[in-house]
């Protein structure tokens, strides 16, 4: 029999029917489609506290604007530690994961494009934001207000029928409206990290509208998890060299100096504000911060940044992505007296993203080590040890590869 490639593509199609037992829908009857697709997706679904079970649910049919996305990979989040630890959102049970990227195996007739206005086709590699598109300065704090049920982002959404929500999972079905950029040119390791550093490049967003950070500021970082870390590496690939860290994990701060940080001060060394205060004077060679980024979710730790702040110096405060409790400063010397223009900071806008993917290539270009940032990876299935590593602090970026 001659082979060609009609025969070939009807061979083909035989033999995945036989190994999936279903029909594959000839390309006239589903336009756009991929790679064969399983029937069921696997989802980690946290159904109560510190526990996830592996769910498989059946992969419905897509509407016209619906995309369904392979999962290759997702980050584990502080949010995530803080749901899998206490369900502050109510949202159990629940399909986590935010932090997530895959390959698109199909797409519904009326998607051509991503959010960016870029070609979409089966087999690019993409990341999702926030689930409305219509604006691209709408921020998640005025989602919070515009829509019930907390965060409008897939992994920290409710559960419904589909359940193919988070990123925690093989599948994920990301619904017409929602918002998806085409980031084919990243490499896994830095499409696992967008959402995380879209954090970051908003929140310099934020502390550039004080007017205080500048080329040759000197800028403090207190807090070394992957938000700070990430944070000197936003700097420094906005030009800013004289970057001091604050920490009190040695380790932690050995890899700021990694990500660009000039100098580093383990508060674990010095007793009381003032002597701290003092080293990070020092450290500066003899000069208060000019702006300071508190990334840590202490509020002892927001209290103590001030001191580290020279008169008419500003702050950006993005450790508190939830609730930690009520910090102590003093307005009179902390505030007032100081002029301290603060700003506080929380998770990112659509314009954002876009950005992110640029800071990510650039950040490689000058050499900053921000793979290194994920320091284990688990498999789907083992996904309550990858959480419970992460709430050990054993590593930096904790996150799950898919095969
Ligand atoms: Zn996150």
């Amino acid at each position: 029999m001659e082979m060609n490639s009609a025969n070939v593509e009807a061979v083909v199609k035989q033999v995945l029917e036989s190994m999936l037992d279903r029909k594959i829908p000839s390309p006239s009857a589903q336009p756009a489609a991929g790679q064969a697709v399983p029937k069921t997706a696997h989802v980690a679904m946290l159904t109560s506290l510190e526990h996830y079970d592996i769910r498989e649910f059946p992969i419905p049919e897509l509407g016209d604007g619906d995309i369904l996305v392979k999962v290759e990979g997702c980050g584990i989040c502080g949010t995530d530690a803080h749901e899998f630890k206490k369900d502050p959102f109510g949202l159990i049970p629940v399909a986590l994961g935010h932090e997530g990227t895959g390959e698109i195996v199909r797409m519904g007739k009326n998607v051509k494009t991503d959010s960016a206005g870029k070609p979409l086709k089966v087999g690019d590699k993409v990341v999702t934001c926030m689930i409305f598109k219509d604006d691209p300065d709408i921020e998640m704090f005025d989602l919070n207000k515009k829509n019930i049920g907390g965060a409008d982002v897939y992994g920290l959404l409710p559960d419904d029928d589909i359940h193919l929500n988070g990123w925690f999972s093989d599948y994920i079905l990301v619904r017409e409206g929602s918002s998806i950029f085409n980031v084919s040119d990243l490499d896994l390791d830095s499409r696992i990290l967008i959402e995380p550093c879209a954090v970051l490049v908003h929140a310099v967003e934020r502390a550039k509208t004080t007017g205080i950070l500048r080329f040759n500021s000197r800028v403090a970082v207190q807090g070394c998890g992957p938000i700070g870390l990430i944070c000197i590496a936003v700097l420094r690939t906005m030009g800013i060299e004289n970057i001091v860290a604050v920490d009190g994990n040695q380790q932690r701060l050995d890899f700021a100096k990694k990500m660009g940080a000039d100098r580093s001060v383990n508060f674990m060394e010095y007793k009381g504000i003032d002597a701290l205060s003092g080293a990070v004077k020092e450290a500066f060679g003899g000069h208060l911060a000019d702006f300071a980024f508190q990334c840590t979710g202490s509020p002892a730790a927001h209290s103590n940044i001030y001191k580290f702040i020279r008169n008419g110096g500003g702050l950006c405060e993005l450790g508190f992505f939830i609730n930690g409790g009520d910090a102590t400063i003093n307005p009179h010397f902390d505030l007032c007296s100081k002029e301290i223009t603060l700003v506080g900071s929380w998770v990112y806008t659509l314009r954002d993203y876009a950005t992110t993917f640029d800071f990510l290539k650039r950040a490689q270009a000058i050499g900053l080590p921000m793979k290194e940032l994920i320091t284990h990876k688990f498999p789907l299935e083992e996904i309550n040890e990858a959480h419970q590593t992460n709430l050990a602090q054993k590593g930096l970026k904790i996150a799950i590869v898919n095969k």
